[in-house]
């Protein structure tokens, strides 16, 4: 039925619409034992899809979570959903694993765990261009919380900083590490030119490396662009010459207002564009 917009996997099998996954008594609801990931198909192909499924997995144990599920499983169910649309639709590809029933406090049994895959129509990226303001809100110490696990506790605070910058008249937040340097936006992350050399925050776990940020890195090194992973400090984004993000929401995109100042969207943020295309359009799944 191609009037169907979302199919969700739950319970060993697949569901027109919504269905309810979780109740009162689901320890992912009450104590947030939930992991995700995000994957897109785009003019056909799922770039990077096995690296999304496998996130889940990863995000779970930094969490200290052991789900009984593997990467393969998830893979094929995703390659599965898909198949339920027009092969020519945007989708967006959603795996949730998280604690089942029951009063599994404080941490779940292997297999107490749930998966459950949410396909629905998206619209492709929006890749021209979004503003972003400096957050007052930080990314939580790795001490505090599993940072870069893709865990579903961590969006609360992801989602104090959109509130912040929308309120403001911003599309996000530029977030901080906890002791003050660039981490990444809300939720895509953070790249910088200067002098035609590339510079985006290097991984010191209070972040998420984003598999479109290594993904990035890797096409614009093979590209000849210099791509320097280093500790970032605010007013470096002041005077950049361009700065962009990149991630499953924006794929890459530029930021065309930092603060007070408009940037334009330069050559080397178009060429990241152009290889990610290219790449994806080329991509197996
Ligand atoms: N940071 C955060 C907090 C995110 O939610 C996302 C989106 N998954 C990203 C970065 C970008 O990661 P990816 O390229 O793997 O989608």
């Amino acid at each position: 039925d191609s009037t169907v917009t979302t199919w969700t996997w739950f319970k060993g099998e697949w569901h027109e619409g919504n269905p309810n996954i979780m109740g009162p008594q689901t320890h992912g609801v009450w104590m947030a034992s939930t992991v995700f990931d995000g994957a897109r198909r785009m003019n056909g192909k799922m770039p990077d899809l096995h690296p999304h499924c496998a996130r889940v997995i990863r995000s779970a144990n930094l969490m200290g979570l052991k789900p009984a599920i593997t990467t393969d499983e998830i893979v094929a169910l995703a390659k599965e959903g898909v198949k339920k649309f027009d092969p020519e639709l945007a989708l967006y590809i959603k795996p949730i694993v998280y604690g089942g029933e029951g009063f599994l406090a404080p941490v779940p049994e292997s297999a107490q765990f749930v998966l459950c895959i949410s396909v629905s129509e998206m619209p492709e990226a929006v890749q021209t261009g979004f503003s972003a303001r400096k957050s007052s809100f930080r990314r939580p110490s790795p001490e505090s919380a599993p940072t870069e696990a893709k865990a579903a506790c961590l969006y609360p605070n992801v989602g104090r900083a959109v509130t912040e910058a929308k309120n403001d008249g911003f599309d996000t937040g530029v977030m901080l590490d906890p002791i003050g340097n660039v981490a990444e936006f809300s939720y895509a992350n953070l790249f910088f030119s200067k002098d035609n050399v590339v510079y985006t925050p290097a991984i010191n776990g209070t972040f998420l490396n984003g598999l479109t940020r290594q993904r990035v890195i890797t096409l614009l090194r093979k590209d000849g662009v210099e791509v320097v992973e280093k500790t970032c400090v605010y007013s470096e984004l002041e005077t950049a010459d361009e700065i962009f993000g990149t991630g499953n929401y924006y794929k890459v995109a530029p930021c065309v207002k930092l603060d007070e100042r408009a940037l334009q969207p330069g050559p080397i943020t178009r060429r990241a564009q152009e290889l990610y295309t290219a790449f994806a359009a080329a991509s197996a799944d």
